[in-house]
Order: C-alpha cells, then sequence, then structure tokens
C-alpha cells in the first residue's frame, strides 16, 4: 500500500469490493467515524473520470475524498485530473486502483 493513511481494514475491504464491482470510477467520502458516503459520479465520461456535484460534496473538515480507478485505467497513482481536482478543493484524497490493487493517499 502506498500510502502513509492509516485506513480501518473493514472500511478498505468495502472500498476494494465496490471498486472491484464497478466498471465506472466510483467516488464518495469517507468520514471521521471510517463509514463511506458512496455519491453519484456525474462525470460525462465516468469510465475514465470522477466529478461530484456541489450539492452532494461534504465539506466536513475530517472528510476524505475517495475515488476508484477501474481495472482499464494504467494510470500509476493520481492523475493529472485528480491533482488538479485536489488543488481546487483541498481535500485529504484517497485513491484505489483494482488494476494494481493499491491505495494511495494525499494531503493537499
Ligand atoms: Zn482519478
Amino acid at each position: 500500500m502506498n500510502t502513509n493513511y492509516q485506513l480501518d481494514e473493514n472500511l478498505m475491504a468495502e472500498l476494494k469490493m465496490k471498486s472491484v464491482k464497478s466498471e465506472k470510477e466510483i467516488c464518495g467520502f469517507i468520514l471521521e467515524s471510517n463509514d463511506f458516503v458512496e455519491v453519484k459520479n456525474v462525470h460525462p465520461d465516468p469510465k475514465n473520470y470522477f466529478l461530484i456535484s456541489p450539492a452532494d460534496y461534504i465539506w466536513e473538515k475530517g472528510a476524505i475524498l475517495f475515488h476508484s480507478h477501474p481495472s482499464h485505467i494504467d494510470t500509476y497513482g493520481f492523475s493529472k485530473w485528480d491533482l488538479e481536482n485536489q488543488f481546487y478543493f483541498q481535500k485529504k484524497m484517497l485513491l484505489y486502483s483494482v488494476k494494481y490493487d493499491e491505495f494511495y493517499f494525499k494531503a493537499p
């Protein structure tokens, strides 16, 4: 695991399972309680990108933005798009890559 973020094992299993089952990128927020709140990926090309509607955005300070890279995505770690998003939203980000079976974490 390429992250310095300590993730709850049950939560990790849940995120992996949801990511593996989806052809599209899934996205949502991990709350401080370790609950995952999945929100709709509204990007026009959801197989390759994710986008969260401002209405669904969770601004709670400790919330971590999670999304997945489905198995067809070769990018190792965060994409340019992901990093641009983070620059804009200033959120901690967690990514799960199905292809590499790895989690990646990045603080803003
Ligand atoms: Zn991404």
